[in-house]
């Protein structure tokens, strides 16, 4: 970055209390999010991390395999893979903290949809070709985007987060012991009910437990939930009674307060809101008489029942500077954004905050001009 916007997002720092993050999948984000100046990552997102050569067919046998043990055979293939991804992060991270979430995506994705992949993958699996189109047919949903993926593919295929979770703490004690500090955060995506966390969390305690014991080391870990149906930001009180963190994901958030397709609606909400309906694009601003409500119902309920927890926001509203300006003001502790969005998170959260300063100090909305400006020499820096 150039020395002198260094600068000025130095003194933006002293203003701001609300920390950024970046989001970041790659070794190659976390440096791009290191050099941005994020204080850490809070969200990787870890369903990428399968679709390469070399992870796939490990993936698709996990999924043709009926029994619980040829899962965990499947996926035993993978682990080293994935603690190697999260050793590259924790160690580019160095010492600060990295948000894990667990795999997210409808187990569908990575079957094959055409004939031709099909008979490949039923000749790689050693399968009759209808085994593999009765099993393809059998995962397809008429809205996957609200069926069994985050939390839901977690609890019914419990062996994917019990292996993430190992190479979680894998990463974490290698790393640990070669004196870097690694502050590890699991997150548990698409949460719409308090029982999810705890059988989530009760499986990742006892994976905790025996890595503790293998390696003869003691480590740390934070678990959170994302808040993305409108049902976990209603119920976060409850929620928060069993993780670390809270964490707003507006995409699936927005998507489900609205019943709107995040993935459909760029093509026709310009025309949409021509006509008056929405004041924005709720994808665009955080719409603070329904996303934003009830980030602030779900903060208020969390820290009501569990004072202290840390809130934070990591969809895409994190790296627009009205919504960050937004979770300012709803006193979250972080906003998680793409790596070069960073260095904006950083400007427009202190931007709010001195506006919040000065509006203490100073009636603005009385349109009175303060007689003494002296003040905000002391907020700026
Ligand atoms: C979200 O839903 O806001 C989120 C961050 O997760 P993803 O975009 O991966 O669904
Ligand atoms: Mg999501």
């Amino acid at each position: 970055l150039d020395e002198s916007f260094n600068q000025l997002l130095d003194w933006a720092d002293t203003a701001r209390s609300m920390k950024v993050r970046g989001n970041a999948d790659t070794a190659e984000d976390a440096r791009t999010a290191r050099m941005f100046g994020a204080q850490g990552i809070g969200l990787v997102r870890t369903e990428h991390m399968f679709f390469d050569d070399e992870r796939l067919p490990a993936m698709r046998e996990m999924i043709f395999a009926d029994q619980p043990e040829d899962r965990r055979l499947a996926l035993d293939r993978l682990l080293p893979m994935q603690r190697a991804d999260f050793t590259a992060l924790f160690r580019i991270m160095d010492g600060y903290p990295v948000t894990i979430r667990l795999f997210d995506p409808p187990l569908h994705e990575f079957l094959p949809h055409d004939r031709e992949g099909m008979r490949e993958l039923a000749e790689s699996l050693d399968l009759p070709l209808s085994d593999v189109v009765r099993r393809v047919e059998a995962l397809a949903e008429y809205n996957p985007m609200l069926g069994m993926r985050g939390v839901r593919v977690g609890i019914t295929v419990p062996e994917i987060y019990e292996m993430q979770a190992r190479a979680i703490f894998e990463a974490a004690v290698d790393v640990g012991r070669s004196g870097q500090g690694v502050v590890p955060e699991i997150m548990i995506p698409l949460v719409s009910a308090m029982r999810e966390v705890e059988l989530v969390r009760h499986r990742v305690e006892g994976i905790a437990a025996a890595v503790r014991a293998e390696t003869r080391t003691d480590f740390d870990y934070r678990l959170g939930v994302m808040v993305e149906t409108p049902r976990a930001a209603l119920r976060a009180g409850d929620i928060a009674e069993h993780c670390a963190f809270l964490s707003f994901g507006t995409n699936d958030l927005t998507q489900m307060t609205y019943g709107l397709s995040r993935d459909d609606a760029a093509r026709f909400m310009g025309s949409y809101v021509g006509q008056g309906v929405y004041a924005e694009d709720p994808f665009h601003i955080l719409d603070d008489e329904g996303v934003g409500e009830l980030v602030l119902i779900g903060t208020a309920r969390a820290r009501e029942r569990k004072p202290g927890i840390t809130v934070a926001m990591c969809g895409e509203h994190a790296g627009n500077p009205e919504s960050i300006a937004f979770c300012q003001r709803a006193g979250l502790d972080y906003v998680s954004c793409s790596p070069f969005r960073v260095p904006v998170a950083r400007l427009a959260a202190a931007q709010e905050a001195i506006r919040q300063r000065l509006a203490e100090s100073v009636d603005l909305d009385s349109g009175a001009e303060p007689d003494d400006w002296a003040g905000l020499g002391r907020i700026t820096g």
